[in-house]
């Protein structure tokens, strides 16, 4: 018997980064998994790939439905899928900030929808949702996904506050910079990766940046039974940089 044995899970966001490492550690822990992505197509066995666009409420529906139809129910969905923006207010214009925040919090709500009539007859109900730290502290430069972490930590709160006395827990984690594809991405634009990486080290309290798996640890253990008396709380999986 492994942690998470029986439970059946749904991961948006989980080809890639945090999530794909989320969806192999709760499968290592014996969940059975589906992964709902823009791009599913490299999703490993025996992970689910099935495409969804958060952004859009019938492909959501039509995704969490299939997911639920394969797993035999959800007890565990981890609402992950998140895309990034740089600048400050005066950077990013309107369709940006709809774009970001639709993606980021209103694809959280779109895919929890979808997913409560299953929870509500788990006995192990769980949404964890992937924060960020940039909820609570002033990033440069990031003005807009600032704000909508922000928005995803309250609705964390609220979601948590909704559905506690039917059963279903409702966490997040405020990961760091963590070392994904994602934050790749960003050093490969920089005029010299890897000194811009080696700064970005050098930034971290622990001299490092955080590890997908070490995020993906944390997803598991508030998805887990162990965990059964925690909701409405943010883990930060940070490496310190909150506390500074
Ligand atoms: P990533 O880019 O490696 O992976 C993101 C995944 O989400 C990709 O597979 C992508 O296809 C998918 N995705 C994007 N838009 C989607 C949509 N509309 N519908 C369905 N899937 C979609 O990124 P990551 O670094 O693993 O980030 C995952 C989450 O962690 C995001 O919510 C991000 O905000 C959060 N986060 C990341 C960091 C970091 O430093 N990497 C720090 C804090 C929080």
């Amino acid at each position: 018997m492994t942690a998470l044995s029986g439970l059946r899970a749904v991961v948006t966001g989980g080809a890639s980064g945090i999530g794909l490492a989320t969806a192999r550690a709760l499968a290592a822990q014996g969940a059975t998994v589906a992964v709902l992505d823009l791009d599913p197509a490299g999703v490993p066995g025996p992970l689910l790939g099935l495409r969804a666009d958060v952004g859009d409420d019938t492909s959501v529906r039509a995704a969490v439905e299939a997911a639920a139809t394969h797993l035999g129910g959800i007890d565990i969905l981890v609402n992950n899928a998140g895309i990034g923006a740089v600048g400050t207010v005066e950077d990013n214009p309107d369709e940006q900030w709809h774009r970001v925040l639709d993606v980021n919090v209103v694809g959280m709500v779109r895919t929890t929808r979808a997913a409560l009539p299953h929870l509500r007859r788990s006995a192990h109900a769980s949404v964890v949702n992937t924060c960020s730290i940039g909820a609570t502290a002033g990033l440069p430069q990031r003005a807009l996904y600032c704000a909508s972490k922000g928005a995803v930590l309250s609705l964390t709160l609220a979601m948590a506050a909704d559905h506690v006395r039917e059963g279903i827990r409702v966490n997040c984690v405020n990961p760091g910079t963590a070392d994904t594809p994602w934050v790749a991405r960003l050093l490969d634009g920089a005029d010299d990766p890897e000194a811009e990486r080696a700064a970005l080290n050098a930034r971290q309290p622990l001299g490092r940046l955080v590890t997908a798996d070490e995020v993906a640890a944390a997803i598991v253990y508030l998805a887990s039974p162990a965990a059964a008396s925690v909701t409405g709380t943010a883990l930060a999986v940070d490496g310190g940089m909150q506390g500074l």
